[in-house]
């Protein structure tokens, strides 16, 4: 009986002190201290919540895919093409071999709809190349089925600047060519901010960060519209969230390892 009660005792007072040190953790911080524009928040605010905890994922190698965030929407994980539909309608035309998805059958569009996000994607161009200089392991991921980043073999320069590998095509070639070998995995990392339209008009522009194979091609870069072939890019009113587009251009380019977080903006629940 002693016993019991001891250990009760010791466990109420690991209780207490765990609830102390909870309390004392919420107390961190200030209230005294100026307030941050936007008249929320004060500086170092003990009461400004904590962010959610997200377990990183891990990098791929040429051999192996890496693991996505915890919180990420998984779009292809090398198992089947569930998460994604045929833009003629009816399930996904491509096919997966060996934990890869092949561009096959027409272009392809995600089932869910996301609107600003941060996505990726890791892709590799036929070797020996496959298609005319014009067409050379051409796909695309398209958001909202309309802001394309091109996918190309651009190893060796080809195609015209703004069309080649990491172009946002028709308006910026990256920065840089990071292009890796044919047959090499290559990856996008892209942070997408959605345009804001308001009364069927645009309010903000669409604005990308990319990184291709790690490397920064586009910064915070403003579209100008939506893709187009030869003509001037515009915008046309649209949703807040779309779907994104897998582009099949007649080129067996394969994919593995896409995933998808939806990017809130601060304090958003
Ligand atoms: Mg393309």
């Amino acid at each position: 009986m002693r016993i019991r009660i001891a250990f009760a005792l010791i466990g109420a007072a690991v209780l207490s002190l765990a609830s102390q040190a909870n309390a004392e953790e919420k107390k961190v911080g200030h209230r005294d201290t100026p307030m941050l524009p936007g008249g929320k928040w004060h500086v170092h605010d003990s009461e400004r919540p904590q962010p959610t905890a997200v377990t990183p994922g891990t990098f791929s190698t040429q051999e192996t895919p890496g693991k996505p965030p915890s919180d990420a929407v998984v779009l292809f994980d090398g198992t089947d093409t569930s998460k994604f539909q045929s833009m003629k309608g009816g399930p996904a035309p491509w096919k997966v071999e060996n934990g890869v998805m092949v561009a096959s059958g027409g272009d392809i569009r995600t089932k869910e709809e996301f609107g600003d996000c941060q996505f990726h994607i890791e892709w590799t161009t036929p070797d020996p190349p496959f298609g005319d200089i014009m067409n050379r392991g051409n796909s695309g991921v398209y958001f909202f089925g309309r802001y394309e980043v091109q996918i190309f073999e651009s190893y060796k320069a080809g195609i015209y600047a703004d069309g080649q590998a990491a172009a946002i095509y028709g308006q910026f070639p990256p920065l840089v060519n990071a292009s890796r070998k044919p047959g090499e995995w290559q990856t996008y990392d892209i942070i997408l901010t959605a345009p804001r339209f308001k009364d069927g008009k645009l309010e903000k522009p669409a604005c990308m960060t990319v990184l291709h194979n790690g490397v920064v091609v586009h910064n915070h870069t403003e579209l100008l519209g939506a893709t187009g072939h030869r003509i001037l890019p515009k915008y046309t009113p649209h949703e807040a969230k779309g779907f994104i587009l897998l582009q099949d251009h007649g080129n067996p380019v394969r994919f593995r390892n896409i995933w998808v977080r939806p990017v809130k903006d601060y304090d958003e629940p």
